[in-house]
């Protein structure tokens, strides 16, 4: 067997329907006793609930994290939670609201309990991306790990099947790279093709019955795993595009995870076969185009110029995506990635 380094997080995690029941409880297991409650405007409702429900426990509410954890959003959330008085942050929803609990604990190091409402996987990664002057700038360190996650899959079934599906292929995509990281080991390759069977089982279900409640626990669970995998190995190409496309022209996030995959699949799935394998499963063995039909039939987009980037702009997309490159077990260059990058703007099969 190849020598391997595995480091596991760690994090406290609760699963299961009904779990959001829960919350004081963790709290006081954390010592906690006033938390500041956090949410997009979209999920206002619910985290009012939730301070409802935790009481005196719950010292306010900031509704406004949006995307990509903009610093001055932070800067207002943590003057909240200075006026507050507040002793820990809960985080209810999905990706961008995690990053704004992240972007708190980095500074002040308070702790984190997390409920996830989407599929993306933030909560179980020490990563933190954030922008300033239109720039998204991202760092890891241990302080921004939440200490404890509760999956609660009826809270996901709000979450529009479009939404439930591109976020699904997002997770997904943490897996897929993860299985050809640099520094994969048996222990993530193993987390990443189970995280990837219950996605792939679960999202054709969701799609025809969102409030299905086996298949949106398997999702969250799938999630799960695939942000463990996320938060554990580097990822290579095909998040160095997205987060270009993302970071740079203001892409959505989960939609542009979705439409590239497919295209990132068929630049290293030859290079990869061998870890790439076990996904014939699911996929067929050319994966690239068994992810990219998977992708239409549940209806998510396909092509990045649907997303609303120009022609014109692919250009210098390729030019920053190998100016900085991951490492990526297929070299790139620009022209090859300039052609990539052309195919998903059109929306043609990768094939
Ligand atoms: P999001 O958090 O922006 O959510 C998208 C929209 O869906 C929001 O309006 C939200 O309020 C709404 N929503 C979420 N859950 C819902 C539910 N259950 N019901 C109804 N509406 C719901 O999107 P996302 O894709 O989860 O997160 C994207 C952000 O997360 C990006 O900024 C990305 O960079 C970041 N991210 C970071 C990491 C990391 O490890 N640091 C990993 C993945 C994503």
């Amino acid at each position: 067997m190849t020598p391997f380094i595995y480091t596991s997080r760690p994090a406290r995690i609760r699963f299961g329907a009904g779990s959001l029941q829960f919350v004081a409880e963790e709290m006081d297991a954390l010592g906690c006793r006033r938390a500041l409650l956090l949410s997009t405007p979209d999920q206002q409702d619910d985290a009012q609930r939730l301070a409802h429900q935790l009481g005196e426990r719950c010292a306010g509410l900031f509704s406004r994290a949006v995307m990509h954890t903009p610093v001055e959003v932070t800067e207002q959330a943590l003057a909240c939670f200075e006026q507050y008085q507040a002793d820990c942050v809960i985080a209810l929803g999905g990706g961008s609201t995690t990053g704004l609990g992240k972007a708190i604990a980095w500074r002040n190091n308070t702790p984190q309990i997390v409920i996830p409402t989407t599929y993306a996987g933030s909560e179980v990664t020490p990563v933190l991306g954030q922008t300033s002057n239109g720039i998204k700038h991202t760092l890891s360190d241990p302080s921004v790990l939440p200490e404890v996650v509760i999956y609660d899959p009826e809270l996901t079934f709000s979450l529009p099947v479009s939404v439930s599906i591109t976020s699904g292929l997002n997770a997904m995509a943490h897996a897929i790279e993860g299985l050809y990281a640099r520094d994969r080991n048996p222990v993530t390759s193993l987390i990443a093709v189970e995280g990837i069977r219950a996605l792939h089982q679960s999202l054709p279900v969701i799609a025809r019955d969102p409030a299905d409640s086996q298949a949106r626990s398997q999702a969250l669970y799938g999630a799960w795993l695939c942000g463990t995998v996320l938060g554990s190995v580097g990822m290579a190409l095909h998040h160095k595009l997205c987060h270009t496309l993302g970071g740079s022209f203001n892409l959505p996030h989960a939609q542009t995870h979705a439409v590239m995959l497919p295209h990132t699949l068929a630049w290293n799935q030859h290079v990869a076969a061998r870890e790439l394998q076990p996904l014939a499963a699911f996929f067929g063995d050319d994966l690239a185009c068994g992810v990219f039909y998977f992708a239409g039939k549940l209806g998510a987009p396909q092509s990045l110029q649907a997303l609303g980037i120009g022609k014109d702009d692919l250009d210098q997309a390729a030019d920053i995506a190998v100016s900085n490159p991951y490492w990526n077990p297929r070299p790139i260059e620009q022209t090859a990635i300039r052609a990539l990058l052309q195919r998903a703007w059109s929306g043609h099969s990768p094939a």
